[in-house]
């Protein structure tokens, strides 16, 4: 009897310990503006209450002192890939390197990301990334909690065919089973086969690409039809559709059919955002790679011929492309396309978005609160409110008095699990 009580007495013990955390400044994703002084209380992988003031540890319960940080959620980007990172040598990997010579590498890229204060990624293209978001959930690697594209669909050398450049008894004819789509019935089995290979979302290039081995960065490549077709099969399996585009035709047909977000969207123009207020897509403006490989093409060599002067003329127009889409009021969802730029750098783009004319809060809320909503993950991430999973993070100083403060992030927890605490006290 009186052991049983006390077995009773000590795993209830067990269950209510809690982790208190003491956050100085706290932006939870949906006020307008930060809270002062109050306690964040986890329970296991979950947020159960949000109280002002300290409160106090009960027994067993674990207190984090953050009062000399800013606490906000964990952060969301919303367009990487990875499987790889930008170096001059990239356009041999696919020859030289294995698939498990892609996925033991990424292992690096995952960790630098959740260090970097990225909790949450949608991982739009390449070899690995559906076996990598696995290996993060089971806990055999440490990452962000990754939605995943699998591999990204293309049409016939269009930006995501595996074997452009390739000489032409190496290339051979990839079909849907290797995301290469031509008309409907393809498009269909593209859906399926990415749907089999356990894909959480579909990502299409609409246009052409800065780094594909082709001469245009911006033409359509697909036929509207064929969109449709995407965009329908894809919502059979509960799974939304990303859109690369740099070009302002291929962008509207993605958009006319139905795709949730617009990736890039360099050369938008006025009919582009009109559609898109009226459709509810989704901006993804990825600055960093636009800023990235305008850069690196400066460099003679670190781009192939064939893809630098596109990196010149489209690399820099991004910033300009977010001004105005911010200001005509389109949706606009955090996001970098690290691996076109180094991973763990992720947060720069804040900064970006900032000297493009958007307040910090409403950048933060970008990689927060909005990107959740794009997801549909709005019950689950993207602010601190009580039943939501515990993902939350402490960068120094107050990032709406400097963004860049966004880069230099002390604390990040996931899923209730602290994977980083560099906190110093007073
Ligand atoms: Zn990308």
């Amino acid at each position: 009897m009186t052991s049983a009580f006390f077995i009773f007495f000590l795993s209830s013990s067990l269950w209510c310990q809690i982790t208190i955390i003491h956050s100085g400044k706290l932006i939870d994703g949906y006020s307008e503006s930060p809270k002062s002084v109050y306690s964040v209380l986890i329970e296991k992988d979950k947020i159960i209450d949000i109280v002002e003031g300290y409160v106090d540890p009960g027994d067993g319960d674990q207190t984090i002192d953050l009062n000399n940080y800013t606490v906000m959620p964990g952060l969301m980007d919303m367009h990487v890939h990875l499987s790889g990172e930008s170096n001059p040598k990239k356009y041999i990997e696919r020859f030289t390197m294995n698939v498990d010579d892609y996925a033991f590498r990424s292992i690096s890229y995952a960790k630098k990301t959740l260090m970097a204060g990225f909790t949450t990624v949608r991982d739009l293209g390449g070899p690995i990334n559906t076996s990598l978001k696995k290996s993060i959930e089971k806990g055999w690697v440490i990452g962000p909690r990754v939605f995943s594209a699998g591999k990204a669909l293309a049409t016939t050398g269009g930006h995501a065919d595996p074997t452009n450049g390739m000489a032409f008894e190496l290339a051979g004819d990839p079909g849907p089973e290797r995301g290469v789509v031509n008309g409907i019935a393809d498009a269909r089995k593209a859906v399926r086969q990415q749907y089999k290979n356990g894909a959480d979302l579909i990502k299409i290039t609409a246009t052409g690409g800065v780094l594909s081995v082709a001469k245009s960065g911006e033409n359509p490549q697909f036929k509207e039809d064929e969109i449709k077709e995407i965009v329908k099969t894809a919502s059979d399996y509960n799974m939304h559709v990303a859109a690369h585009a740099h070009g302002a035709e291929g962008m509207k047909r993605a958009i006319k059919a139905g795709v949730r977000s617009i990736e890039h969207g360099t050369l938008m123009d006025d009919e582009a955002i009109k559609l898109m207020k009226k459709k509810g897509t989704y901006y993804v403006p990825t600055i960093s790679a636009g800023e990235f490989v305008a850069e690196k093409a400066k460099i003679s060599g670190y781009y192939p011929e064939i893809v630098r002067p596109k990196a010149i003329k489209i690399g820099p127009q991004l910033k300009s492309t977010f001004k105005k889409a911010y200001k005509a009021g389109v949706k606009i969802a955090f996001g970098t396309d690290s691996g076109v730029s180094y991973h763990g750098e992720n947060a720069k783009e804040f900064n970006y978005m900032v000297e493009a004319g958007m307040s910090p809060m409403e950048a933060i809320v970008s990689a927060t609160k909005t990107a959740s909503e794009l997801i549909g993950e709005e019950k689950n991430l993207g602010t601190i409110e009580e039943g939501k999973i515990a993902d939350i993070i402490a960068v120094k100083g107050n990032p709406l008095e400097n963004i860049k403060n966004m880069e230099n992030v002390v604390f990040v927890m996931k899923n209730g699990i602290i994977y980083k605490n560099l906190i110093t006290k007073n």
